[in-house]
């Protein structure tokens, strides 16, 4: 892997790239064999989130009344109709997940040098119910947190909080209302597990934050001493 998501073909994915052509995850275009999951054009024009460290971004602007959250970032902030949703459609419904991978890796290795991941014990993946993850055959956000473990060494914890129920309707809702339909939602299954450490959650597109925020509630309630950042592929408004 070089620098700036690119490396030199050898023979051999030269030879593979010719039998198994890889097309960009954006515009659709058939990839070069030095160019990694999007063209040129598309990786030059990513709409990244540019992340300053004393600047708020829109990611913690979201996230900003969960008392246990240190920081967030996410690496891409599109509009709903922008074409690089593609990216999340790839990494979830067209069995693309090594995008995710990429895309987390890419976004991890900028943030380092921002000490974007000083202090950071772990890195929990947004959950999905069982049956999700059987009908889709993977959780994405674990292909996210494996991007992330690439570029940082942090290791992955995936059995500490579970998902019950797909869908709850948190915006617009009060306090302790939400506070139910995040119990509904999430469970803690093994709080010793995170217990005083300081959690990276990982999670592929935020656009309101409830989820997000409903997932940090049940986690803060039920395990003592927690610190929460948050890393997402990206923001959409
Ligand atoms: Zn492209």
């Amino acid at each position: 892997m070089e620098a700036g998501g690119f490396r030199r073909p050898g023979l051999v994915r030269k030879l593979f790239e010719f039998v198994f052509p890889h097309y960009c995850k954006v515009c659709g275009h058939r990839l070069d064999p030095s160019e990694e999951q999007l063209c040129v054009t598309c990786y030059l024009g990513m709409p990244r989130l540019e992340y300053r460290r004393n600047d708020i971004n829109p990611t913690e602007r979201m996230l900003l009344a969960e008392k246990s959250l240190v920081r967030a970032a996410s690496v891409l902030h599109y509009s709903k109709e922008s074409d690089y949703r593609n990216i999340l459609f790839h990494l979830k419904y067209w069995r693309h997940p090594q995008v995710g991978v990429w895309l987390a890796r890419v976004g991890a290795q900028e943030l380092i040098p921002q000490g974007f991941f000083e202090g950071i014990d772990c890195i929990v993946p947004m959950p999905i119910t069982y049956w999700k993850e059987i009908k889709r055959g993977y959780n994405q956000c674990s292909f996210i947190a494996k991007g992330i473990r690439q570029a940082t060494g942090l290791p992955i914890v995936n059995n500490a909080v579970k998902r019950v129920h797909e869908h709850s309707k948190q915006a617009g809702l009060g306090k302790y209302q939400r506070w139910n339909n995040a119990q509904n939602l999430f469970a803690v299954t093994n709080p010793s597990m995170l217990q005083g450490k300081h959690v990276l959650v990982v999670d592929d597109v935020v656009t309101t934050g409830a989820t997000l925020c409903s997932l940090i509630d049940v986690m803060e309630a039920k395990i003592p001493n927690l610190r929460v950042s948050v890393f997402t592929l990206a923001v959409a408004d």
